[in-house]
């Protein structure tokens, strides 16, 4: 068996991080009997620089022809002042356009100790679980949209079809399955009809998933019990708006922005990528914490490359690093640390 891998480092601490990654993947594939080329291709500022587009088509051949494309980060300040066209984050939506990943999957796991969180340790520590945000759809694609003549009122459209919100429940559901057997979803059915179909049909989904135990929440509710009962949460589903709020404000649990990994899936081909961007202030110094990116590289192994036991594998190696109190700076607390190479190694060491 042998993989293609698509590897999109990108800019800033992006090419550190999916080095990384890459470095942890090639252990886990000698020790799990499988095998995999990567090419390496410009996307962002780094493309932008070379040939004058965020995401040349060359790269978006590269993508489309691998068994999945692990991104590192796209993002440089020279251009910031630039009109969309010559962003590089213009190319990372090119990107998702073109894999077309209908759910974004992004795990949150609280490590005993690593990192800070506002959230008292009781409360926070063990927390392990899931937000699925549909991604394709909602508020952010519907239409019409637009402003009114003279910009005197403006006006988005959120529209999902049952169609849409079955195909992300069936991945949800799945999901839950092989973990806890717990699915939260999470709508606005009080007031939103979207919300109502949304509910309905995850109702209709659930009757093929006997295994698993659903419950609703409000979205404002869900806001604040993922910070009050963390530990309780498995699955949670939702859809793009609240989606979007509700992963950024779960990443607060896990401790740093550089622990986070996700993954989107359902299109053509699934996309694996830290949560952090390029964080120009730390590249090229060897700081920043590969943790995020190697978390993305296990989702990689288990969803697109179906390796669960090598992914497995890399999760624990993961927590057996930081439970000997290894850690990266943004993690340390201000104690002792490791850079990037030498917090890699030590997880390779844990393999
Ligand atoms: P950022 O995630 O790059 O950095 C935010 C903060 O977190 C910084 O203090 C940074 O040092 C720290 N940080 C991030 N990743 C880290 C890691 N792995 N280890 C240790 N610390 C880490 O977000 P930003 O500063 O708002 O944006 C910087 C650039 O990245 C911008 O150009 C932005 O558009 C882009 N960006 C890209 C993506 C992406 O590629 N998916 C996501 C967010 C931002």
């Amino acid at each position: 068996m042998s993989f293609k891998i698509c590897l999109l480092p990108g800019d800033g601490i992006g090419p550190e991080v999916t080095a990384a990654a890459v470095s942890v993947l090639e252990r886990a594939a000698a020790q799990h009997h499988f095998a995999f080329t990567t090419s390496e291709h410009p996307i962002g500022g780094v493309a932008l620089r070379t040939s004058g587009l965020p995401f040349p088509d060359a790269t978006r051949q590269a993508v489309l022809a691998a068994d999945a494309v692990l991104l590192g980060a796209v993002g440089a300040p020279e251009f910031d002042r630039e009109p969309p066209v010559r962003k590089p984050e213009t190319g990372l939506l090119q990107l998702r356009q073109a894999l077309g990943g209908f759910a974004n999957l992004r795990p949150v796991l609280r490590y005993p100790n690593a990192g800070s969180t506002p959230l008292k340790d009781e409360i926070v520590t063990g927390a392990d679980f899931i937000v699925v945000r549909e991604l394709t759809g909602g508020i952010y694609f519907g239409q019409p949209r637009g402003f009114a003549p003279g910009r005197q009122s403006a006006h988005n459209t959120m529209v999902y079809s049952v169609e849409e919100i079955e195909r992300v429940a069936r991945i949800a559901f799945s999901l839950a399955a092989e973990r806890r057997g717990k699915l939260t979803s999470v709508d606005k059915a009080n007031v939103l009809e979207v919300s109502q179909l949304w509910r309905e049909t995850v109702i209709h989904v659930a009757a093929d998933y006997p295994g698993v135990k659903l419950d609703h929440l409000y979205i404002d509710n869900a806001a604040m019990q993922i910070l009050l009962r963390p530990r309780d949460f498995d699955v949670l589903l939702t859809g793009n708006l609240f989606g979007d709020i509700l992963s950024d404000e779960a990443g607060v649990l896990a401790g740093s922005l550089g622990l986070l990994p996700s993954a989107s899936i359902g299109g053509r081909v699934g996309l694996y990528e830290p949560v952090h961007g390029s964080a120009p202030d730390l590249a090229g110094q060897d700081v920043s914490n590969p943790l995020g990116a190697i978390l993305s590289a296990a989702l990689l192994l288990r969803y697109s490359l179906r390796q669960p036991a090598a992914a497995q594998a890399i999760e624990a190696a993961v927590a057996r690093t930081l439970a000997d109190g290894l850690r990266t700076r943004d993690i340390a607390g201000g104690g002792a640390s490791l850079g990037c190479r030498a917090m890699t190694a030590a997880v390779i060491a844990r393999l």
